[in-house]
């Protein structure tokens, strides 16, 4: 019998997801590079991950999604919190929101003076902008037309979002025009990763325009167990596809894009983490490195639902047939209307204190009837707000329970364990109950369904908060940059005490940033792409304020 020699490649990317993408386009851009991306899910052929307003169609969808839970959070009534994650080419960019957002300016100052040496907002912001393709906002120096990644306003908001931003300014809160910019703090609409009616994932902006690139192999279906290790270098991987186990050798660098929750995870498996815990579940030590898995942490959240007989709400109910069928053909001759729209048109960025330097919470318009079921439509009119807290004092680990990589991860948020978090969501479920109220919503006739006005006490809204509290899907830090010995990706995310190993994905964030994180990630790859390459930082954009 032949025996195969692995193939090798220069670099060998695991995780097809928001950065997974990007890397593989920009290390496979000069010819005699050769770039190996794997996947654990399949082509993104599923027709809605394309149609903006499917998205309650993709989030939780088992073809699609990896299906992790939390372990039972004893701060929230012990439940197991639902955690989406795409398995599919596109990883999360091909089941998420959509929604274009970049943090707090800050929040990248706070990463710098950490640690996290070259990335303050001045260095990253010539990332965002190569990235970016948003002719809306053409010559801000916030943002950039051209880049790979088409980002939009939302086409056509439903009046129940004009009536939130109406509500809000009655109450006399800031507006803002681009979260994007100097000072995201206020209302407004918010921008969208949508190209000409369609998501606009990691795959369509960066993928798929280089996939024919000789250099370039994308493996799906391939489920990735370990890295390999000779002496302190990696040197491949071994993955699982079709039943049979195969290894694939990398010459300069093995690169970890598996999120927040696989990169951790194929690092314990490989034997990179806390001796004692990988000793604990089978896995031999490798590598002494206690931060890994440590640290993670996401925006937990609240809402106030409303329910309402009047249909102006996105929904399916037999007086909205007619109307519901025209937006249909819409969509289908023009990739128009409110189909086009990622549902998530609105926000609030605003401070539960205002001795706070920067906001703290994210108060979301839904305008929609939420289903309690996944996969499913909306039946029936309604709509809410939530009460996201973009930064929670609370944080959790993800463990392994078994070398097995079949076997679903241990992931504990530890959600609410820190009481201030409650408290603050709270502030913001009442500053969602005065928009609600105000009288920019008269016209809908709704009543309040949960928690139910009556409950307005401290401890009726602390219990709301910890029977519903849910995330809203930004896990971050989980193989935190930095210098400090529970660190475990340098400022150049190489693995600390390995050679030729990186991380780049939602995990190396040092805190969780404020807002939603698929820019973030893009922006994050972007920059790993020219460290990788050993190319200069690009020169600093010049902005109004700079001195
Ligand atoms: C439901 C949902 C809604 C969201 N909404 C928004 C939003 O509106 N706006 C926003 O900015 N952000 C949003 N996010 C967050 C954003 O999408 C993520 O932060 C971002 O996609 C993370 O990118 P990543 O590359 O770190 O991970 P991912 O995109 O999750 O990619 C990781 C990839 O690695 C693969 N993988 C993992 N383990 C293995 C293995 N062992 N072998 C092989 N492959 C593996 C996965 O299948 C996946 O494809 C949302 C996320 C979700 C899930």
């Amino acid at each position: 019998m032949r025996v195969l020699s692995p193939e090798s490649f220069d670099f060998v990317i695991i995780g097809a997801g928001t950065a997974g993408c990007v890397l593989a386009n920009r290390l496979s851009e000069r010819p005699d590079v050769t770039v190996c991306l794997i996947e654990a899910g399949d082509r993104d052929t599923y027709p809605l991950i394309r149609v903006p307003a499917a998205v309650a169609f993709t989030i939780l969808n088992p073809k699609l999604a990896w299906g992790f839970t939390t372990v039972p959070q004893p701060h929230c009534s012990d439940r197991r919190v639902v955690l989406p994650r795409g398995r599919v080419l596109g990883g999360s960019s091909s089941t998420n929101g959509m929604v274009y957002i970049r943090g707090h300016p800050g929040d990248y100052d706070d990463w710098a003076a950490a640690g996290a040496r070259g990335w303050s907002y001045a260095d990253v912001l010539p990332y965002y902008l190569r990235s970016e393709h948003n002719p809306s906002l053409a010559g801000s120096p916030y943002h950039h037309v051209g880049g790979p990644m088409a980002v939009t306003d939302i086409p056509r908001v439903n009046p129940l979002v004009t009536s939130f931003l109406e509500s809000a300014r009655s109450l006399g809160l800031k507006s803002c025009t681009d979260f994007n910019g100097a000072d995201p703090e206020g209302f407004g609409l918010r921008q969208a990763s949508i190209r000409n009616g369609r998501r606009e994932s990691g795959v369509t902006a960066f993928l798929r325009p280089v996939e024919r690139r000789p250099n370039l192999k994308v493996i799906v279906n391939a489920l990735v167990d370990r890295v390999l290790l000779e002496q302190r270098r990696a040197i491949g991987v071994r993955f699982e596809r079709d039943g049979e186990s195969s290894t694939i050798l990398a010459r300069r660098e093995v690169i970890l894009s598996a999120g927040s929750y696989g990169s951790p995870a194929l690092l314990l498996r490989s034997g990179i983490g806390a001796p004692e815990c990988l000793k604990s579940v089978g896995v031999q030590p490798t590598h002494a490195l206690t931060g890994v898995g440590q640290g993670l942490r996401d925006h937990p959240a609240a809402e106030i639902q409303m329910i309402t007989q009047d249909t102006t709400s996105y929904g399916l109910s037999a007086r909205k047939t007619l109307a519901n069928a025209l937006t249909l053909l819409q969509y289908l001759t023009l990739r128009s209307g409110s189909i086009a729209s990622n549902l998530f048109e609105a926000h609030g960025f605003v401070k539960s204190d205002p001795m706070l330097p920067r906001p703290d919470l994210q108060i979301i318009m839904v305008p929609a009837r939420r289903s309690e079921k996944p996969l499913a439509i909306p039946r029936g009119h309604g709509y809410g707000i939530i009460s996201a807290l973009v930064r929670p004092k609370s944080f959790g680990h993800i463990r392994i329970a078994s070398p097995d990589p079949r076997e679903r991860p241990l992931i504990d948020l530890n959600l609410l364990a820190e009481y201030d978090d409650i408290a603050r969501i709270r502030t913001g479920l009442r500053l969602a109950r005065r928009i609600l109220n105000g009288k920019a919503f008269d016209r809908y006739r709704a009543t309040e369904l949960k928690p139910g006005a009556s409950a307005d006490a401290d401890q009726q809204l602390e219990e709301h908060i910890r029977r519903t509290c849910v995330t809203v899907h930004h896990p971050t830090s989980s193989c935190r940059m930095g210098t400090d010995p529970a660190a475990v990706v340098d400022p150049e995310l190489r693995v600390h005490g390995i050679e030729a190993l990186r991380v780049v994905d939602a995990s190396i964030c040092p805190t969780l940033p404020a807002g939603n994180t698929n820019a973030i990630v893009v922006m994050i790859a972007e920059k790993a792409s020219d460290l990788i390459r050993g190319l200069p930082a690009p020169a600093p954009v010049q902005l109004p304020h700079a001195s």
